[in-house]
């Protein structure tokens, strides 16, 4: 058995975290290899090491003052050291940053400072190789992972350390520049060491225990998904439900290995499996909730559309012309709607509605905005019959009007979209009718 663990950020906010973070590491030998974020909040009003140490970026660049900022990161990490009682001293690696500060620096390096010193400690403290990163995830030229190259590279690497701390977020740009993953990014490299080494279980470990079946910011004490499919977790993330980077499934998916997010200040909560496929039902018809405010629907209407060949293709290719990516496309007999996103739609809405025009000679064009999209996902949900009917009542009930639905033919899910204003009761109603 062997496992990669990857400890966020609040995982690892101060010297009493990062303790305890290692005691689960060092209770279980099969946690080979650790990946640390940069140290997070420790309260609520706190900042995160990486937005500090990107602050210090932005003022170095300005050429602002920038000892003050640099110094207090400086701070965070000598009070890990010294909670830890640990004999290192990171003063080369920190006039090594203040130099790049004071010449041309760079905003990718400033930013991964804090995943490589936390790293450096964790290393020392658990007595574990330390390995660089930067030299083993490739990006390519267009800014993507190169793989191929990432995974031969850090599987030889990894087969030479038995107990190894790689710090999370960067790699080496194809110009040999150090460049990071978007944010929250070490949950990707945990991902990839995983596949790399081969991994039987990547646990990330967090603050939460796992995903819940619907915000709970909106509806209170939602409960836990305990087991959720990549597929499942690919349509609640990208609707916005968030504990892990979107990407991080990629490298681990291709290996057939599941994922388990565990919280670090509950470590004996079950937390979620994130797997490829199971035989084991959900609790509940639906796995989880997710949506997102802020889309447009436009909507093209035209008599006798359905036997004009080539119609959709040429309304499609007006958002093409104007660089806008869509989100769904429900259509009609004779309409055909495009809902896509309200910021990026504006600037450019006009030129959409001429370009339509030109391209598909409609009847008429109508656009509405404010409105919000609510994925219903679950695997239990297929051949399952009456979900819709549950789910459709469910929001009659709350007198809250559906103004578009998209079912996928996998059945795995249900897209609604509802006016803005009715979206945190649409997904209370939802969750009381299928959970509780
Ligand atoms: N420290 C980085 C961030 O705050 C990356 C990470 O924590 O995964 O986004």
């Amino acid at each position: 058995m062997k496992k990669v663990v990857k400890f966020g950020g609040s995982s690892l906010a101060d010297a009493k975290q990062v303790a305890k973070a290692c005691q689960l590491i060092k209770a279980d030998k099969t946690r080979q290899y650790v990946i640390p974020s940069a140290p997070g909040k420790r309260f609520e009003q706190d900042q995160k090491v990486t937005d500090m140490l990107i602050n210090c970026y932005q003022l170095a660049s300005s050429k602002q003052d920038f000892l003050g900022q640099l110094a207090q990161v400086k701070g965070r990490f000598q009070a890990i050291i010294k909670g830890l009682k640990l004999d290192l001293s990171l003063e080369e690696d920190f006039s090594q940053i203040k130099q790049h500060l004071n010449q041309k620096p760079q905003f990718d390096y400033v930013a991964s400072r804090g995943e490589y010193l936390n790293g450096k400690i964790l290393a020392a403290y658990l007595k574990f190789d330390f390995i660089d990163p930067y030299e083993y995830i490739f990006f390519n030229e267009d800014g993507y992972l190169n793989s191929y190259k990432t995974q031969k590279n850090m599987a030889r690497r990894l087969s030479q350390s038995q107990f190894a701390v790689i710090p999370g977020f960067y790699g080496q740009a194809k110009d040999g520049q150090v460049k990071t993953f978007s944010r929250g990014g070490s949950d990707i490299t945990g991902s990839i060491v995983a596949a790399a080494c081969e991994a039987d279980i990547y646990e990330n470990w967090t603050d939460v225990s796992g995903f819940l079946v619907a915000d709970p910011k909106i509806v209170a004490h939602p409960v836990p998904i305990k087991t959720i499919t990549y597929r499942e977790l690919r349509e609640l993330s990208y609707m916005g439900a968030s504990v892990l980077h979107e990407a991080a499934i990629f490298p681990v998916r291709s290996k057939g290995i599941p994922i388990n997010i565990k919280n670090t200040n509950k470590p004996d909560d079950d937390g979620t499996w994130i797997v490829e496929s199971t035989a084991r039902k959900t609790d509940y018809i639906i796995t989880g909730i997710a949506g997102k405010k802020g889309f447009c629907s436009l909507t093209v209407t035209k008599d006798l559309m359905n036997s004009e060949i080539g119609f959709c293709r040429r309304a499609l290719q007006a958002f093409e012309d104007c660089n806008l990516s869509i989100e769904h496309m429900p259509s009609g007999i004779d309409t055909m709607t495009v809902v896509v996103h309200e910021d990026e739609f504006l600037d450019k809405e006009q030129a959409v509605v001429t370009r339509l025009h030109r391209l598909t000679n409609p009847d008429s064009i109508e656009i509405e905005a404010d409105l919000a999209l609510i994925a219903v996902v679950g695997r239990g949900m297929k051949d399952q019959l009456g979900t819709a009917a549950r789910l459709f009542s469910a929001l009659a009930k709350e007198h809250i009007n559906i103004k578009m639905i998209d079912q996928g033919s996998s059945e795995l899910n249900i897209i609604i979209a509802v006016a803005e204003r009715d979206f945190e009761n649409a997904i209370r109603a939802i969750y009381q009718t299928f959970v509780k």
